[in-house]
C-alpha cells in the first residue's frame, strides 16, 4: 500500500519531503456561560449573546478583551466589527488577550534539526518522538528542499540515509549482543529498559536529517511569535516552510487573529511572512 507523503530509497529507507501540519485541538467557546455575568450588570447586556457568532478562538479572545473594560453593553464593538477590534488589539500590543486561545498541532515530516530550533520557543509545549524508546523499524528521514532540487544532492541524500540506517541497525545489533554492558551496573533490566539502553547509544550515529514528529500546543500569542521569527526571510528554509503552513492552518480557524500577515514568494514555493504588528 502506498503511504501518504512517504518516499523510499532503492534500499528501502523511508523519507519525507515536506512538513505536515494538522490542528488536532482548538478552543471551544461557550458564550452562553457568560449570561449570568452579563445580566448581573444590565438586562440590555444580554444582547451580547446574540451578536453574530465568531470562530471560537476569536469569540473567546474578544470576550476576554472586552471584559477588561466591561465593554459589553450596547455601545461595545460588535462582532461585525471584530476585524477592526483585533487590529486595534494588535496595534496597541495587547497580546495577553490572545493568550486565551490555544491550538494543538500534530507536526511531522520535520527533521531533528528543525525541531531543535522549534523547541527554543519557550511558550510552546512539546511532546516529541523519543529516540530512546522508538527504534529502527520507525526510523524515517527528511530531505531538505535544497537537496530535492539538484539530482546529485538528491542521490547523495538517498545514499547517505541508507548508510545511516545501516549503521544504526548495526550498532543496535552489536549493543543488543553485548546485553547488560549497554547499561553498566543494571543487570535485571526489563525488555523496555534494555531496548532504551541500546537505542540511547545507537542513536549517536543519527544525523540531523532524521524525522522527529511531535505535538505542539500554544496560544495565539506564542504561535504568532513563532510565525514571525521563523516565517521571516532570514529564517532557515525548512522551518520557514513549517511556519508558513502553521500560519495557513491557524488563519483558517481564526482569520482575524492572523489577518495582518503579508506573504511574499521569495522563491518558487518558498514563502516568507511579515507583519507590521510584531511581537504583540
Ligand atoms: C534567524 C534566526 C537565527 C537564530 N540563530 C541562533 C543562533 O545562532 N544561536 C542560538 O542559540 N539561537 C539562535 N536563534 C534562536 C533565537 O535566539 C531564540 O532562541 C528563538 O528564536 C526563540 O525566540 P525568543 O527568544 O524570542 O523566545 P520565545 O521562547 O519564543 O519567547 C517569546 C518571548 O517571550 C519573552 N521571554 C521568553 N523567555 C524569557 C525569559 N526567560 N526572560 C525574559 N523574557 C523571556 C521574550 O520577549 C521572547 O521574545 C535564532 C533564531 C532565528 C529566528
Amino acid at each position: 500500500m502506498e503511504l501518504r507523503g512517504v518516499y523510499r530509497t532503492a534500499g528501502g529507507t523511508p523519507y519525507l519531503k515536506e512538513p505536515w501540519v494538522r490542528v488536532v485541538a482548538r478552543p471551544r467557546f461557550e458564550l452562553g456561560q457568560a449570561e449570568d455575568f452579563l445580566l448581573g450588570y444590565d438586562a440590555a447586556w444580554r444582547e451580547y449573546l446574540s451578536d453574530e457568532p465568531l470562530p471560537d478562538a476569536e469569540g473567546l479572545c474578544k470576550l476576554a478583551g472586552q471584559t477588561c473594560y466591561l465593554s459589553l453593553g450596547p455601545r461595545r464593538t460588535k462582532n461585525a466589527d471584530a476585524a477592526r477590534y483585533f487590529e486595534n488589539i494588535l496595534r496597541q500590543g495587547h497580546g495577553s488577550v490572545l493568550e486565551h486561545a490555544n491550538f494543538s498541532l500534530l507536526v511531522w515530516g520535520v527533521s531533528r534539526s528543525l525541531t531543535h530550533e522549534l523547541v527554543r520557543h519557550r511558550h510552546l509545549c512539546f511532546s516529541q518522538v523519543s529516540q530512546r524508546y522508538v527504534g529502527a523499524d520507525r526510523l524515517r528521514f527528511v530531505e531538505r528542499p535544497e537537496f530535492q532540487r539538484v539530482p546529485e544532492l538528491h542521490a547523495r541524500f538517498e545514499a547517505r540515509i541508507d548508510r545511516v540506517r545501516e549503521e544504526y541497525e548495526a550498532l543496535t545489533r552489536l549493543l543488543q549482543e553485548r546485553g547488560e554492558e549497554a547499561a553498566p551496573g543494571r543487570a535485571a533490566l526489563s525488555r523496555t529498559e534494555q531496548r532504551k539502553a541500546v537505542q540511547q547509544a545507537a542513536r549517536a550515529c543519527l544525523s540531523n536529517e532524521v524525522e522527529a514528529p511531535l505535538v505542539v500546543t500554544g496560544n495565539v500569542r506564542a504561535w504568532r511569535h513563532f510565525i514571525e521569527m521563523r516565517g521571516s526571510s532570514h529564517a532557515e528554509t525548512e522551518i520557514r516552510r513549517l511556519a508558513f503552513r502553521v500560519l495557513l492552518a491557524l488563519r483558517e480557524l481564526a482569520p482575524r487573529l492572523f489577518a495582518d500577515y503579508r506573504e511574499t514568494e521569495i522563491a518558487p514555493g518558498d514563502w516568507a511572512v511579515a507583519t507590521d504588528w510584531r511581537k504583540v
